[in-house]
């Protein structure tokens, strides 16, 4: 016991020899195990925090990159509907529904391109696979409370495990799979829905070719304030050729196009 504790201060200078000597060396030990358990648990990992996202910075962000790109002369079209944190999904949505795939379905009007992004994608010799697409309430619900739980476990509180949660998976009401136009693609060699997705094959063709499609990489990374929710290389939200376009070569978010008013238009987009 008295090995096993000196060895924290020193090897050589073994077990303090008074009873005071080794009760300040044990409550010293205790407190240094305890503040590296505390403080490695309390920073798990970086994640934007709910709590922390706010108009003010979309307002921000979205003047600073106004003079890169033009905006859209309609915002209030079917394919630019936007769904996030602070604009839940629209009372009176409805969807007409198509399969694309094997238990998958979207929104009607994105499905022929879906289905040809799909195929030149593994024309190119490439395997994605759509692991997410349309969701019902019950079922974003369900997933929401999964990861709520799972951060719960984790020793979160309620407030924080919420916060988190919704970072990773919108609150039901405020995801785009709700509008049938989003989907999630990963490559089948590796499925994780992690960062590290962007390497893939199947992402790098994504991301370069999404937008020929009219598809956009939803959830940028560094764009995580705009959107509030984090980078996820595996999502992406049909928005039209046009609209995909402009978001895609001007490195801008959704929030940022429909939010925007007047801007001018570089020559690389006339
Ligand atoms: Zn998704």
């Amino acid at each position: 016991m008295d090995n096993k504790f000196g060895s924290f201060i020193d090897s050589k200078r073994r077990a303090p020899r008074s009873w005071a000597l080794r009760s300040l060396v044990l409550l010293l030990g205790f407190g240094c195990a305890a503040f590296l358990l505390l403080g490695s648990y309390a920073h798990p990992c970086i994640l934007p925090r709910t709590n922390q996202l706010s108009k003010t910075v979309l307002h921000t962000s979205i003047s600073r990159t106004s003079s890169h790109w033009q905006a859209p002369k309609d915002t209030n079209v079917w394919n630019l509907v936007l769904v996030n944190p602070w604009n839940p999904l629209p009372e009176d949505h409805s969807i007409s529904l198509k399969q694309v795939g094997s238990g998958q379905a979207v929104d009607q009007r994105c499905a022929q391109a879906l289905q040809a992004m799909m195929d030149d994608c593994r024309a190119a010799n490439l395997s994605p696979l759509i692991c997410s697409s349309y969701r019902t309430q019950e079922t974003q619900q369900s997933l929401y409370d999964a990861q709520v739980n799972d951060f719960l476990s984790q020793g979160y509180s309620r407030d924080e495990a919420e916060s988190m949660a919704a970072t990773i998976v919108a609150l039901p009401g405020t995801s785009e799979h709700q509008l049938g136009l989003a989907v999630d693609i990963v490559d089948q060699n590796y499925q994780i829905l992690e960062s590290s997705q962007e390497d893939t094959p199947v992402q790098r063709w994504l991301m370069e070719h999404c937008w020929e499609y009219g598809f956009i990489l939803r959830y940028p990374e560094e764009k995580s304030d705009l959107t509030g929710i984090i980078y996820e290389p595996w999502h992406y939200r049909y928005v039209g050729v046009e609209a995909a376009k402009v978001i895609t070569q001007a490195g801008i978010c959704l929030e940022e196009y429909v939010g925007a008013t007047a801007k001018a238009v570089p020559d690389s987009l006339s």
